[in-house]
């Protein structure tokens, strides 16, 4: 039954050499030429015109493994089933599978490496109806430091106003602003070293733009999107104006969730009336209080654990701090929404002249 199918394959359709063997697992085929293959319209001959698309594109990238993916028009299925099930042959590959297949070997044997179903560093879509071949890459996750050692430079990149992030052409399509920050300076570092498309990055904690960064720096998990370069070597850097990069690493996936962190910050503050020694030793209470503050919404507990603080005029001394990350620190000097709070514990309004941040730890 099953001999009578096969061999009645080749009277009534013509099929090429790769479709024949794909369907009957030996090739039984006689040397005739075809004009075309009935199922895949002798699209193995054709493979080559996409390669050489696809090594052109990949020219320039760093991988070691990749992941392919084809659109074929779903004609080519219909008629690949249709035969599968006139001449019932089961448990053979589709015709896409087989198009894969052929092209991964290919191209596992120019570019020497291995092909993976997922997690690959670079992913290959090729859309055989308008002859496309798209190119993708696996996310680089880096985790770094960044000190900050000149004042007046906002942290993070401002979203454009007039699309809110989305893009227009007011922002060339980049949803933020063209101005200098932290935040634009470690992505351009990044987007230069490992060419990626752009550059996520999840901050631990936040500072103001007249704060200094100083110790070690504050900590960062970077993500960058479609990198071509993935196998540079990381090395501090410093841009001559302010900002350096430190403990640069790349790591596996960024962490889930807010890691945790403490700050130690050094506070310049002005009080509103004179203040005396012993009205400053009542700052002490706010070692081992919790503090208590709504942030979105939400009920936050937080803790001062060390604090010291200095006269340095009569109205005028300077705080250190060893807290809790997540504290507003503006907020804990000057305004009533934090209990206890600097203003409070002095019987006098103060103001935060600045604030830096001399240490944070994870
Ligand atoms: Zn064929
Ligand atoms: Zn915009």
């Amino acid at each position: 039954m099953k001999n009578n199918s096969i061999s009645k394959i080749h009277t009534d359709y013509e099929l090429c050499p790769n479709c024949t063997k794909r369907l009957i697992s030996k090739n039984i085929y006689k040397n005739k030429s075809i004009k075309k293959c009935f199922i895949c319209k002798n699209i193995f001959d054709n493979l080559n015109s996409h390669l050489e698309n696809i090594f052109e594109k990949i020219l320039n990238y760093d991988f070691k493994t990749f992941q392919i993916g084809v659109t074929l028009q779903p004609s080519y299925l219909d008629r690949d089933d249709f035969i599968k099930s006139k001449f019932k042959i089961q448990g053979v590959e589709n015709i896409k599978f087989a198009v894969l297949t052929e092209l991964a070997k290919k191209i596992s044997k120019t570019t020497s490496t291995v092909r993976k179903m997922n997690q690959a560093d670079l992913i290959i879509e090729i859309v055989f109806k308008d002859e496309s071949c798209t190119i993708r890459t696996k996310p680089l996750f880096i985790y770094g430091r960044y000190k900050k050692t000149k004042r007046n430079l906002r942290q993070r990149q401002d979203l454009c106003k007039k699309c809110n992030g989305i893009g227009c052409h007011n922002c060339e399509f980049k949803g933020v602003l063209n101005e200098i920050s932290v935040e634009s300076k470690i992505s351009n570092f990044f987007k230069s070293k490992f060419q990626c498309s752009t550059v996520k990055i999840n901050w631990i904690g936040g500072e103001e733009q007249f704060s200094l960064v100083l110790g070690n720096g504050r900590p960062f998990f970077a993500k960058l999107n479609n990198p071509k370069k993935r196998n540079r070597i990381l090395r501090n850097y410093s841009d001559h104006n302010g900002i350096s990069l430190s403990e640069l690493r790349k790591l596996k996936s960024q962490p889930k969730g807010s890691v945790p962190f403490k700050s130690e910050i050094s506070a310049t503050i002005v009080s509103q009336s004179l203040i005396s020694s012993s009205q400053l030793k009542n700052l002490k209470k706010l070692e081992r209080n919790e503090l208590q503050f709504f942030s979105k919404g939400k009920l936050i507990s937080k803790k001062i654990y060390k604090i010291n603080y200095k006269k340095t005029a009569k109205n005028k001394f300077n705080l250190n701090l060893f807290l809790d990350g997540g504290i507003p620190i503006k907020s804990l000097i000057e305004m009533q929404e934090i209990t206890p709070n600097v203003s409070n514990l002095l019987g006098s309004p103060c103001r935060c002249e600045k604030f830096d941040f001399k240490r944070i730890e994870i």
